[in-house]
C-alpha cells in the first residue's frame, strides 16, 4: 500500500479501480511532407477539431460549455495560426508545429499574473492535443473506462472529464495541476472528489488495480490494505448517510436554538450556479461575481449583460440576487483593461478601476438598472475604501439613470446600492459610508484579511492568517455591525471564512444577519447553525450534555 499526498481540489472519498489516462506524446515521429501539404493537413485537422468541439458544446452546460467554446475560438486565433504557419514553412511537420506552438502559447498564458487566465494554458494544450490526434490518426488510447473508475494522470484536461461523463468517473487524481484549474472547477461543480499536485511518483507504480481517493484528506492510496479498505468503507457509508440527512435540511429555515434567523446565501457566477444553490436551500445570492464574465478579456456590452442578469434573476426564482459590479485588477486582471502596477493589490482595482473605465462601468450600471425591473436585485461596489469612492460611484449611477431616461428605457428607479467591506478603512468609516446613502454591507473576509494582516491572499505560505483566529478582522466586523445597527442596515459576510461552520456561528454571534458561500457548503453550515445557541455559555452547556 502506498499513500500519496497532494492538494484537495474537490472534497469527498471514493474507492474503486484506477484508470490511467495516457495523453501520449504524439506528433514528433511522423514523416514530414512538403510544407504546402503539411499546411493543408493542419487546416483540415483544425476544421475537424472545431467540429468535434462544437458538437460537445451543444450538449455541455455552464462552465463546460464556456471552456469548450474557449478552446474552439482559440484554434482560430490569428497569432497562434501565424506561429504554426511559420514553423511549417521552416520545414516542421504539422503535428510537431502544433505541439511546439501549443507549448509556447500555454507557457505565455501561464505567465500572466492572473490565476484564472493562467489556468487557460491547460485549455490551449487540450485543444492542440485534439488537433495533433487528428493529424496522427489518433494513436492515443481514448479515455474510455469500462467501469466507474478513479481517473489518474500526469494532468487531467477538461475534455477528459467531459468526454468520459460523470457516471463513469468516481474521482480524479493528477500528478500536476492546481486547485484553481478548469478541470478542478468542473470537478467541483460535478461533485467529483479530486486531488491534484500529487507528484509524478505515483504514476510509476506499475499496474495498479485499486485505489482510495480521499480528497477530504488530500491523499491517494494505491493498492490499499484490508484495514484501509474497511476504514474507507465505513466513512463512505457514514458520508452517504450524512449527505442524506443534510439534504433533508434544504427546505428548513436556518434558525438557531435561541431563535435567531440567519440568512444563508450563495456566492455564484452563473445562472447554473444559482440553480444549484437554490437546490441546496439558498435564501438568495449574496455575491454574484460579475467580473467572471470578462476575465477572458471579452467585455460584454450592455445588451448582453442585461440578458445575463435577467437569466440570473430567473434562476433565483424570486429570491434576491446581490450583484457586485466588476472587481477587476490584482489577481483578476483583464487584458486590455488592467495596467501594470508595481503593487497590483494596492493599485488600480475594484471601484477605482470602474471609475477610470467609465464607459464599461456605465454599460454595466445601465444593464443592471434595466434588469432589476425583472426581479429582486441589489447591487454593491467592490473595494470601497471611503465616502469619496462611494460618492463617485453613486454619481455614475445617477449618470446611468439619466442616460436611460433619455433613451426612454424602463429601469428600477429604487434599486438599492450597497458596499463591500474588504479594506480596513471601509470598516472604520462604516458610519460615514452609510450616511452617504449606502443601504447594506457585505464583508469580504478574503481581502479584508489580506489588507488587515498585510498578507497576500495568493501566497499559500500565509494561509494561517486566513484560517486562524483573525482577531483583528473580527474587531473590524464588530465595527461594521455596530454602524449598520445604528443605520438599520443589513450585514452579510461573503468571504471564504463564512463556509467554516465554527466561524459561521461566531459571525452570527457578532450580529451578522446573512452569510454567503459556495453552494456546496450551504447545508453543512446550516446543520451547525441549527444546533447552535448564540449565547456562548448555553451553547457550551448544551454541547456537553449532548456529548
Ligand atoms: C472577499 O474579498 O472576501 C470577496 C468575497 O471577494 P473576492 O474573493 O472576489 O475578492
Ligand atoms: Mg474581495
Amino acid at each position: 500500500m502506498q499513500v500519496y499526498q497532494g492538494l484537495s481540489a474537490s472534497p469527498g472519498l471514493v474507492m474503486g479501480p484506477i484508470y490511467r489516462i495516457d495523453h501520449g506524446n504524439a506528433g514528433l515521429g511522423r514523416v514530414v511532407e512538403l510544407p504546402v501539404r503539411e499546411q493543408a493537413l493542419f487546416d483540415a485537422a483544425v476544421i475537424l477539431a472545431k467540429g468535434e468541439l462544437h458538437q460537445m458544446e451543444e450538449i455541455a452546460e455552464g462552465d463546460e460549455k464556456e471552456i469548450l467554446m474557449f478552446q474552439r475560438v482559440m484554434l482560430d486565433d490569428p497569432g497562434f495560426n501565424r506561429e504554426i504557419r511559420e514553423y511549417i514553412a521552416a520545414g516542421a511537420g504539422s503535428a510537431a508545429a502544433v505541439e511546439r506552438a501549443a507549448a509556447i502559447y500555454a507557457q505565455r498564458i501561464a505567465e500572466v499574473p492572473d490565476e484564472y487566465i493562467s489556468q487557460r494554458g491547460t485549455d490551449v494544450l487540450d485543444a492542440c492535443r485534439r488537433v495533433v490526434d487528428i493529424l496522427d490518426g489518433r494513436p492515443r488510447t481514448p479515455v474510455r473506462p469500462e467501469t466507474p473508475s478513479i481517473l489518474v494522470g500526469e494532468c487531467i484536461y477538461p475534455s477528459d472529464i467531459i468526454a468520459v461523463g460523470k457516471g463513469m468517473i468516481l474521482g480524479l487524481a493528477a500528478a500536476e495541476g492546481s486547485v484553481q484549474s478548469h478541470a478542478a472547477i468542473i470537478a467541483r461543480t460535478m461533485g467529483l472528489p479530486t486531488v491534484v499536485h500529487l507528484g509524478s511518483q505515483f504514476l510509476n507504480e506499475g499496474p495498479i488495480r485499486q485505489g482510495i481517493l480521499d480528497a477530504d484528506n488530500s491523499c491517494l492510496i494505491l493498492d490499499p490494505d484490508r484495514q484501509a479498505i474497511q476504514q474507507a468503507q465505513r466513512r463512505i457509508v457514514s458520508g452517504a448517510m450524512l449527505k442524506k440527512r443534510l439534504a433533508a435540511l434544504s427546505d428548513k429555515p436556518c434558525i438557531t436554538c435561541d431563535g435567531t434567523a440567519v440568512g444563508l446565501w450563495a456566492n455564484c457566477s452563473t445562472p447554473e450556479d444559482i440553480e444549484l444553490a437554490i437546490k441546496n436551500g439558498a435564501d438568495g445570492v449574496g455575491l454574484l461575481r460579475s467580473e467572471f464574465m470578462i476575465v477572458d478579456g471579452h467585455i460584454p456590452g450592455e445588451e448582453q449583460q442585461y440578458y445575463f442578469y435577467v437569466s440570473c434573476l430567473r434562476a433565483a426564482q424570486g429570491r434576491r440576487v446581490t450583484v457586485r459590479t466588476f472587481d477587476i485588477g490584482a489577481d483578476k486582471s483583464v487584458q486590455g483593461i488592467s495596467e501594470d502596477s508595481p503593487n497590483p493589490a494596492l493599485g488600480m482595482r475594484g471601484i477605482r478601476q470602474c471609475l477610470v473605465t467609465t464607459q464599461i462601468f456605465l454599460d454595466q450600471l445601465c444593464a443592471l438598472l434595466r434588469a432589476a425591473v425583472k426581479g429582486r436585485m441589489r447591487v454593491m461596489f467592490p473595494m470601497i475604501t471611503c465616502t469619496y469612492d462611494w460618492d463617485l460611484a453613486m454619481e455614475m449611477v445617477e449618470k446611468a439613470k439619466t442616460l436611460l431616461r433619455e433613451r426612454g428605457v424602463p429601469f428600477a428607479e429604487d434599486l438599492e446600492f450597497g458596499s463591500m467591506v474588504e479594506v480596513p478603512s471601509a470598516a472604520l468609516l462604516a458610519d460615514e459610508i452609510l450616511d452617504s446613502g449606502c443601504k447594506f454591507f457585505s464583508i469580504g473576509t478574503n481581502d479584508l484579511t489580506q489588507y488587515t494582516y498585510a498578507a497576500d491572499r495568493m501566497d499559500g505560505r500565509f494561509t494561517g492568517y486566513f484560517t486562524g483566529t483573525s482577531d483583528a478582522v473580527h474587531k473590524l466586523i464588530d465595527l461594521t455591525v455596530a454602524a449598520a445597527r445604528r443605520h438599520n442596515a443589513e450585514v452579510c459576510i461573503c468571504g471564504l471564512s463564512a463556509e467554516d461552520p465554527e466561524r459561521a456561528v461566531r459571525y452570527a454571534r457578532q450580529g451578522v444577519q446573512n452569510l454567503s458561500m459556495t453552494p456546496a457548503s450551504l447545508l453543512t453550515v446550516k446543520a451547525r447553525l441549527l444546533e447552535a445557541d448564540l449565547d456562548e455559555k448555553a451553547d457550551d452547556e448544551r454541547m456537553e450534555r449532548d456529548f
